[in-house]
């Protein structure tokens, strides 16, 4: 491709998105095609001849289109937001066409130096305590994570060796053998509703994750930590890190950081706080209670690409102490040293699990500047409006049951009496396609995600929404016509 094509193409890519943006609430949120549906679209081989751009880019509409799940779509309810905005998608494409691998600071000093600024400047926003910064004093500072997976596994990792090196420190003539059985013994906790990411992290980092009890607000309190750590230690087992939640997946409930960080204080045990999508909330200062106690945590990640209109991929992660992060994560080479590696700028290969790593303080940025500060608290405060609206009209039918109550752009609903009529509810509604939510079943109920999800969402929709639940809930309701009694019968 030369660089004539490359532009009209470019250009054209940038018009296609903005007409299908612009339109999304037309299209239906939900695909109708089934799995494999491509195969029938696409050639068993790669083209041995160069195609035109003009052809590939019809194809879009042809194989891709009819396959995609719109998730900008203002009738997507389902899981959380993934963000999506023009600066952010504009900085995604500078970001590619400059396409620099910043893993030192000497391999792109922009990008690490942008990287530095931004999540200091975000890190304000949100509230951190001065320690987890890179402009104060201190060890503290920020970095970019592809996901909040990613940051929870990387936390677990350090912790993990931050344990086994201080026990080499004490002891230099500990044994492999001797080393590798109190490996086995480390142990992590997290609460039963934490999100599957935090489980997963464990599986990889081969340190068990215990799954702690909830209580009634689905918040892992500090008692019940305590009660399973006191066990553990009792039996053996060494407590590494604690990983505690601001927004659970299942409900959006907040875990008490302040009562949980006493708890890991006492036994010596990293406290990193995985507030994935809620975190964007505390731009705005009325939120800020949720995170009471931040400062006594050793890390804390949340990201942008969920809620705060920076494309996915943008998870911002901090630590109060980031030569942990250096220590457990540098492998040195002579091809990585540069002349500029005690300048106190991060070589951000170290703070992270790969080496290689975009330019993505770009996308962040755009976003930080074109929006600026109030618009992005306008937008969160307007989605959490949206979620309380929503949660009125269910209080306005009796036939509904609401499970846990609007927080940040969430409610979470069931139909009342069995468990069957929400589950009918549900199926009905993922085959109506018409808007797109999920169940998730707690204390033996199931029950039925909302979330506000796209920054195209306003009033209308949220009344679309609520007119397809009536129309589903009625079907439900509703007697077995004459002919399904007859089928029945002769069954
Ligand atoms: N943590 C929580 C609380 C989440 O809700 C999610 C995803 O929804 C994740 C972690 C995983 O986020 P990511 O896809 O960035 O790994």
């Amino acid at each position: 491709m030369d660089v004539e094509s490359f532009r009209e193409f470019g250009k054209a890519a940038v018009d296609y998105l903005a007409d299908y943006l612009e339109n999304i609430r037309d299209r239906q949120v939900l695909p109708n095609v089934e799995p494999g549906y491509m195969r029938k679209l696409l050639p068993e081989e790669a083209p041995e001849e160069p195609e035109r751009w003009q052809d590939v880019l019809k194809d879009m509409d042809r194989a891709i289109m009819p396959g995609l799940t719109h998730w900008h779509s203002p009738h997507f309810h389902a899981f959380y937001p993934t963000a999506n905005s023009y600066p952010g998608i504009v900085g995604e494409l500078l970001s590619a066409g400059l396409g620099t691998i910043g893993f030192t600071w000497m391999s792109s000093p922009a990008s690490t130096e942008l990287e530095v600024i931004t999540l200091d400047w975000l890190g304000k926003m949100v509230g951190l305590p001065p320690e987890f910064l890179s402009c104060s004093p201190g060890h503290g500072g920020g970095v970019i994570q592809g996901s909040a997976s990613e940051a929870t596994l990387l936390c677990l990792l350090v912790a993990r060796e931050r344990y086994v090196q201080r026990l080499q420190e004490k002891n230099p003539n500990l044994s492999e053998e001797a080393l590798r059985m109190t490996k086995a013994k480390l142990i992590a906790y997290t609460s039963n509703q934490s999100n599957s990411s935090v489980e997963k992290a464990g599986i990889l980092g081969a340190v068990p994750m215990r799954l702690v009890p909830c209580d009634e607000k689905f918040q892992m309190k500090g008692q019940a930590l305590r009660e399973a750590i006191e066990t553990d230690v009792k039996n053996g087992l060494i407590p590494c890190i604690v990983i505690s939640t601001l927004g659970t997946t299942p409900t959006c409930a907040n875990d008490p950081l302040e009562e949980i960080s006493t708890v890991c204080k006492e036994f010596g045990v990293w406290h990193h706080v995985d507030a994935a999508y809620s975190g964007a909330a505390l731009i705005c200062p009325e939120y800020r209670y949720i995170c009471k106690g931040i400062e006594n945590t050793d890390s804390f990640n949340f990201n942008p690409h969920k809620w705060m209109l920076v494309n996915f991929d943008c998870s911002a992660l901090w630590v109060k102490d980031s030569r942990e992060l250096v220590s457990a994560m540098s492998v040195d080479r002579a091809y990585l040293a540069h002349t500029k590696q005690d300048s106190g700028m991060p070589d951000y290969r170290n703070w992270q699990i790969p080496l290689g790593r975009r330019f993505r303080a770009l996308k962040l940025w755009f976003v930080l500047r074109i929006y600026g500060v109030r618009k992005l608290q306008e937008f969160i405060r307007q989605q959490c409006q949206l979620a309380i609206d929503f949660e009125q009209l269910l209080k306005s039918d009796d036939r509904f049951e609401i499970f846990t109550p609007a927080h940040m752009g969430l409610v979470t609903f069931r139909l009342k009496g069995p468990n069957e009529n929400t589950k009918k509810l549900m199926a009905n509604l993922q085959s109506g396609k018409k808007i797109y939510v999920v169940g998730a079943q707690l204390d033996g109920k199931e029950m039925i995600r909302f979330a506000i999800c796209s920054r195209f969402t306003e009033s209308s929709d949220i009344q679309f929404a609520w007119q397809e639940i009536l129309r589903q809930t009625e079907k439900v309701f509703a007697l077995p016509s004459k002919k399904q009694e007859i089928t029945r019968g002769q069954k």
